[in-house]
């Protein structure tokens, strides 16, 4: 919808512009739904940025419930299945926007399928699982995957008073960072009340007489639980996109390129959760489903589609979450990120304060820097820390972005006063560590 949103905006009434979607909703936010079932946001309607008749007041012609099945690229035509009514029909396009996001991972276990085991993909999941906490107040709960989306949800399950166990075959949670800071976020994830079981792959789901979930086998025990949520990734969705003959890469995305555009299909675009994304440190085509991405992807595609001319020119690895109000935020790449990519470097971990440290409400954070050996050129940073640290993240994506070396970093003017940070910011302080370590 963004793509679509920007193409009329800049083109009016020299585009037709139909949207398919199958679901019942659109335009909404998704990041948003842990945080709604937690009860932070207290309306669904607070989620969804722009309604279907606010499109159609913008002339998006918006079709909910309608399903495309198969792209017809050589008569220019997609084919569709009308939810509502039952039947068919074929559309034809002169320019065709794929965005048709990601498929959340569902393990092939058995008992995976009983009821009260939920994913959290779209707005119906979280209101069955809001449902279901009122209908049934179930006192334990399983988060299944200790990434971005389990953390949030047993930071939401244990807002709403359940007793949280979280399972996770990798070694600590967060496998977006180094595996020590991943150790920070899990101790403290069990400092909150929540039972992390980390090196513990689940092998299956056993519901009671009624078909109701009440364990999870996981690890050679038996956990009982009342309700169980997945939370253990997704996967680009470009089955149809593969059928009709569009290029699927290594990663398993879309293959675009600067404008958006599907390679070799001039007049195909694609953005989001479906494509992949090029990384500017490691320099390799990755998948990095993220709805900041995703809202640009839609809004360099738009402006093409529309005559225009803009470019995404790829990511740094940014991306944040938190955990009750436990903040961990990355971007540019781990140690094992680095390696694979080929480059030496040296790794440094400081602990600071996000105030000062006199200062009423400062709390406790670690950083994690790397830094190329030879160039001194900043790699990655990782943050795990308590209120006020997280969005430190973005002054290390700035100089990534921007190739800077931690020597240059080290440097940078970046504020100072005692609500908001000690006299050196952690992030310097981090990076004169890497500095130094650099020296040898
Ligand atoms: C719980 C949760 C929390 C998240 N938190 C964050 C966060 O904090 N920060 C962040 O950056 N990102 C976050 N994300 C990720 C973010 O929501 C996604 O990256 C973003 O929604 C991707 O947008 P998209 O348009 O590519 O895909 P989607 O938003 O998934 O939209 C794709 C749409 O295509 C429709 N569709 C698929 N196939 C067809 C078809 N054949 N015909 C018709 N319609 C079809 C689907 O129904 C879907 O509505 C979160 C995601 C979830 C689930």
């Amino acid at each position: 919808m963004s793509a679509a949103s920007t193409a009329k905006r800049r083109a009016g009434d020299a585009l037709d512009i139909v949207a398919l979607e199958r679901g019942g909703h659109a335009s909404y936010s998704a990041c948003g739904i842990p945080y709604w079932v937690a009860g932070d946001v207290g309306d669904v309607d607070d989620l969804v940025a722009r309604t279907p008749a606010q499109h159609a007041e913008n002339g998006i012609d918006l079709r909910l419930g309608h399903e495309v099945t198969a792209i017809d690229l050589d008569r220019g035509e997609v084919e569709v299945a009308d939810g509502g009514s039952g039947s068919g029909y074929r559309i034809g396009f002169d320019r065709l926007m794929i965005a048709t996001g990601a498929v959340p991972i569902r393990p092939d276990l058995p008992g995976v399928d009983a009821q009260g085991i939920f994913g959290v993909q779209t707005l119906d999941d979280g209101a069955q699982v809001i449902e279901t906490l009122a209908s049934r107040k179930p006192r334990r709960a399983v988060v299944v995957g200790g990434g971005y989306i389990g953390v949030e949800m047993a930071e939401a399950m244990v807002r709403r008073g359940l007793e949280v166990v979280v399972v996770d075959q990798a070694a600590e949670p967060m496998t977006t960072l180094d595996p020590d800071m991943g150790r920070l976020v899990h101790a403290s994830m069990e400092q909150m009340g929540i039972d992390v079981r980390s090196s513990t792959p689940v092998e299956g789901f056993d519901a009671g007489p009624d078909g109701w979930v009440r364990s999870v086998v996981a690890g050679g025990a038996e956990i009982a639980t009342d309700v169980v949520v997945l939370g253990i990734g997704v996967r680009p969705n470009v089955e149809l996109a593969d059928a009709g003959g569009l290029p699927v890469g290594d990663a398993g995305g879309l293959q675009v390129d600067l404008r958006m555009g599907v390679k070799g299909h001039p007049n195909i675009w694609a953005g989001g959760d479906c494509v992949e994304t090029f990384n500017l440190v490691s320099q390799r085509w990755v998948h990095v489903p993220l709805g900041t991405h995703a809202n640009k992807h839609g809004r360099v595609a738009g402006t093409n589609i529309a005559g225009g001319y803009a470019t995404f020119p790829g990511v740094v690895g940014t991306a944040m979450t938190k955990v009750c109000d436990l903040e961990i935020a990355r971007t540019g790449l781990r140690e094992s990120d680095a390696r694979v990519a080929g480059f030496e470097f040296e790794s440094v971990t400081i602990e600071s304060r996000t105030r000062a440290g006199y200062f009423p409400q400062s709390r406790p954070m670690t950083v994690k820097m790397l830094a190329e050996r030879g160039t001194g050129r900043l790699l990655g940073a990782q943050i795990v820390g308590r209120e006020g640290s997280a969005k430190r993240i973005d002054v290390c994506a700035v100089a990534l972005w921007n190739r800077m070396t931690v020597a240059d970093l080290m440097d940078v003017d970046l504020g100072y006063a005692p609500p908001f940070s000690p006299v050196w910011d952690p992030v310097l302080v981090a990076a004169r560590a890497a500095v130094s370590a650099l020296q040898g």
